[in-house]
């Protein structure tokens, strides 16, 4: 591989890349900032919060009151939404005039957009969708990111050893966002990225919000697999009746029974619901590691052997078609 545009003996400070929509801060930009304190307080680093926009002052001051040394908010019209082209032409000129040790970015699409495109642009290495992140203990500049790999069946540590800045994406609920006060001393600098001669292949003709799900915020999730047969409006009763929200295994959004924004697990979602209930799903690594956190897990399954059973606390071994509409009716008559 090239060498990377500075080295590690150059590197220093964790930025997170702060993304919003013009009104409010990402909520996994706000997980990756509390993590990026830990992180810097590990490698006697400073933390900085990397916000590009336009007009978007308010929300970096928003981001100074979340426990960083600084605010680094670049400033240009043609920022106003996020574009591949113009936000990674922003983002390398900070990071090449600041030199980074770290750079941590949300997995959204534009998160994961921007932190590919960079990754080339900057010539180092990008660890994605990092279940975990640890500075190593006897090196302390040194990131060890965690994956998962085959599917799910490993768990891998990937160090980035020469290469800079070391970037890793972390997918929304895998960190907690501590609340945190403003630092003393804390700063906020503007800088306005030149943006001449960088293409403008994307024009933004119209913003239309998807569906309004975030199961990753769900205190009650009512999930459903293979097992529900496309039998959702069963799960949407039962969740209608207890303030639930629905989630999905991936085999239920593959078969189109509900759309991906309900999915459960490595490819969907990390969720730390209070109680899950888990309906038909066999238990695959790759769902259970969207439930992981859950604090309560009930799981009905036909199947007494199915691995849904090892991380359940409560398990039913039975038909869910025999359970749910008797359970449905005592809710209903409980109204
Ligand atoms: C790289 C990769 C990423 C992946 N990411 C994800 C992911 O993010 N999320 C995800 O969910 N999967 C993911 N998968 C797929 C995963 O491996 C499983 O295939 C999937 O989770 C299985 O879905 P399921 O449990 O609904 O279906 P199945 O495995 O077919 O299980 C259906 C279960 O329903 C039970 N059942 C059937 N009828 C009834 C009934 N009447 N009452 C009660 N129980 C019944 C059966 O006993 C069975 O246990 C991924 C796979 C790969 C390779």
């Amino acid at each position: 591989m090239a060498d990377s545009l500075y080295g590690a003996e150059q590197a220093r400070g964790v930025w997170v890349w702060l993304e919003h929509d013009g009104q409010a801060l990402a909520g996994v930009s706000l997980e990756l900032l509390a993590k990026g304190r830990e992180l810097a307080d590990k490698a006697g680093e400073p933390l900085t919060g990397f916000i590009l926009g336009h007009e978007a002052g308010s929300l970096a001051e928003e981001a100074l009151s979340r426990g960083v040394d600084e605010i680094l908010l670049g400033d240009n019209p043609l920022l106003k939404n996020y574009t591949t082209d113009l936000y990674c032409a922003a983002a390398a000129e900070a990071v090449l005039k600041h030199k980074p040790n770290l750079l941590l970015l949300g997995a959204t699409p534009d998160g994961r957009d921007l932190a590919g495109r960079l990754a080339v642009r900057l010539r180092t290495g990008l660890t994605a969708d990092c279940t975990n992140m640890e500075m190593k203990p006897e090196d302390p500049s040194l990131l060890l990111s965690e994956v998962t790999g085959f599917g799910g069946g490993i768990a891998a540590i990937i160090a980035c050893l020469r290469h800079r800045p070391q970037m890793a994406t972390v997918r929304p609920g895998v960190f907690l966002a501590a609340l945190s006060a403003k630092k003393s001393g804390a700063e906020l600098r503007r800088f306005s990225p030149s943006l001449e001669g960088v293409p403008r292949r994307v024009e933004i003709v119209k913003r239309s919000i998807g569906a309004e799900v975030d199961i990753t915020k769900s205190k009650f999730l009512v999930i459903g697999g293979r097992g529900i047969r496309g039998d959702f409006g069963l799960l949407r009763e039962l969740a209608g009746l207890v303030g639930a929200e629905i989630g999905a295994s991936r085999v239920a959004v593959d078969e189109g029974w509900i759309g991906k924004e309900h999915m459960v697990g490595q490819t969907g979602f990390v969720t730390r619901p209070k109680v899950a209930l888990i309906c038909g799903v066999s238990g695959a690594l790759q769902f259970t590691v969207g439930v992981a956190s859950a604090e309560t897990v009930v799981a009905i399954n036909l199947d007494r052997s199915a691995p849904i059973f090892e991380s359940a606390d409560y398990c039913v071994a039975q038909d869910l078609f025999k359970v749910l509409p008797p359970l449905i009716k005592e809710l209903r008559n409980s109204k």
